[in-house]
């Protein structure tokens, strides 16, 4: 594989590598069960005829299709115009995978989001636990200004409450006392990404 410590290459030149080209011609090959390159040719012939335009200018009714994510994505995003502000997203980390390697993919840069981690058990019994414990963590190994705290779908269906949750664990020590750990709850099951910012 083309790839070391020395040269490590963005997905857009890394997938022109040969290896690559001949994995995802394998790949076309065996599992995409592709149309003969002559049919796919003469679609792209006939998307150019009168015939084609009449017919997407005959449609009567038009689907759009928003770009629209879920809320803590948003919050996210903004958390991210803070001086060495860390995301804490309470919730899955499946979650969080998706919002990283989103802003990852926009930005081509990393992008450092925490989670909770919540599982089974605390989404049955809440995430508190996980909310100590995370806070505490995220505090000792990155060093944090500010630590921004939102929520997953999972944690606004159980209800946990973010303000006596951080006030818990600021109790038990997990940040100073008077360390910033502002939050916002993000219900991803209305609005979108918009709403979360
Ligand atoms: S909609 Fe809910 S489950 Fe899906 S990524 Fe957003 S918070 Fe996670």
């Amino acid at each position: 594989m083309p790839q070391s410590a020395e040269k490590t290459l963005d997905h857009a030149p890394l997938f022109c590598e040969p290896e690559y080209r001949q994995m995802l011609a394998k790949k076309k090959l065996k599992f995409e069960c592709p149309h003969p390159d002559q049919v796919v040719s003469d679609q792209r012939e006939f998307t150019k005829t009168w015939e084609y335009r009449e017919k997407n200018l005959a449609r009567q009714a038009l689907v759009v299709n928003p770009a629209k994510a879920c809320q803590p994505l948003g919050a996210v995003f903004a958390a991210a115009g803070f001086e060495r502000t860390i995301s804490f997203v309470h919730g899955s980390q499946g979650c969080v995978a998706y919002y990283r390697s989103h802003l990852s993919r926009h930005f081509k840069e990393p992008s450092s989001v925490v989670s909770s981690s919540m599982t089974e058990d605390a989404a049955v019994f809440g995430g508190l636990k996980n909310m100590v414990d995370g806070l505490a963590n995220t505090y000792k190994l990155y060093s944090p200004k500010m630590i921004a705290v939102s929520t997953t779908c999972m944690a606004e269906v159980i209800g946990d409450d973010l303000h006596g949750f951080i006030e818990n664990a600021k109790s038990e020590g997990s940040v100073p006392r008077d360390f910033d750990v502002p939050f916002a709850h993000t219900p991803a099951f209305v609005g979108s990404h918009v709403d979360g910012y």
